[in-house]
């Protein structure tokens, strides 16, 4: 498939037209941001890393039957996806609390949840991605009450795949996002990505954060967090 204009330019990604309706080019670039862009830096080798990590995920996943938006690697930072209309939407699925939720609810990091807790933004940067609840989704009109089930069981089905992959490589998986979207025929598929910048990953034996948060709170070392994961994850597979 042919690689056409530039249709959007995000701050970890850029997106692409191709010569087929159906499909986009997503580009993974080494640009890191946080607290809703105040924070901008270059994490080098990130754009590879990510792109590889969510492509061996989406693949992964889709045998688990969540399916996604994964086509095939072009290149080292490329990726041909099937185009989908993104559902305005953070899907969080959390474990073990930290960052924003132990802010919100004055819990210590470190938390271990009895069972995963699901929450779900609002994707827009005006409102700072406000928290919202199912029933504010649907009154926003952002999804139906039925798609937001379909939703959820994908979300969760995605977080007990991954937690058991992780745990294997010696990581526990704290947090993660999740994007979906829905295609020209109306089916909700996984979209955008899964990588250390949109999960929190704990090393299980030392507890050393492995994922943006070295970025977030400049705990130093980021390349080599992204590195080690990665190096893990291939190890495993
Ligand atoms: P942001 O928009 O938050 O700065 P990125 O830099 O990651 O994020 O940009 C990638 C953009 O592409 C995001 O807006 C994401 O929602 C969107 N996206 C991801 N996957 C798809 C897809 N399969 N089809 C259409 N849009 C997608
Ligand atoms: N996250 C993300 N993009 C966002 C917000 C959060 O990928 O815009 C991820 C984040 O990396 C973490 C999880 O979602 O793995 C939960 O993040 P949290 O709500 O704690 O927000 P943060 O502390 O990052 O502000």
């Amino acid at each position: 498939m042919e690689k056409r204009k530039q249709i959007y330019e995000g701050k970890a990604k850029k997106v692409f037209a191709t010569d087929d309706d159906h499909f986009l080019i997503v580009e993974y670039k080494d640009d890191a941001t946080a607290f809703n862009g105040l924070k901008k830096g270059t994490i080098a080798g990130k754009g590879i890393i990510n792109n590889k990590m969510s492509n061996i995920f989406m693949e992964m996943l889709e045998k688990q039957g969540v399916p996604t938006h994964f086509a095939e690697q072009l290149s080292d930072r490329e990726t041909l996806v099937k185009k989908v209309s993104i559902i305005p939407l953070e899907v969080i699925v959390r474990n073990i609390a930290a960052g924003s939720f132990s802010k919100r609810y004055g819990t210590e990091e470190g938390l271990v949840f009895e069972s995963p807790v699901i929450e779900f933004s609002y994707k827009n940067d005006d409102l700072g991605d406000p928290l919202i609840n199912d029933y504010h989704a649907v009154a926003l009109k952002l999804i139906t009450a039925d798609e937001i089930e379909i939703i959820k069981n994908y979300a969760f089905k995605t977080n007990d795949f991954l937690k058991k992959f992780w745990s294997g490589c010696g990581i526990t998986l704290v947090d993660f996002k999740l994007e979906f979207g829905k295609t020209s025929d109306g089916a909700i598929i996984l979209a955008d990505e899964i990588s250390p910048d949109t999960s929190r990953l704990w090393d299980t034996s030392t507890g050393k954060k492995l994922d943006k948060d070295r970025f977030r709170r400049d705990l130093g070392d980021v390349e080599a967090a992204y590195t080690e994961v990665m190096s893990r994850l291939e190890k495993h597979i």
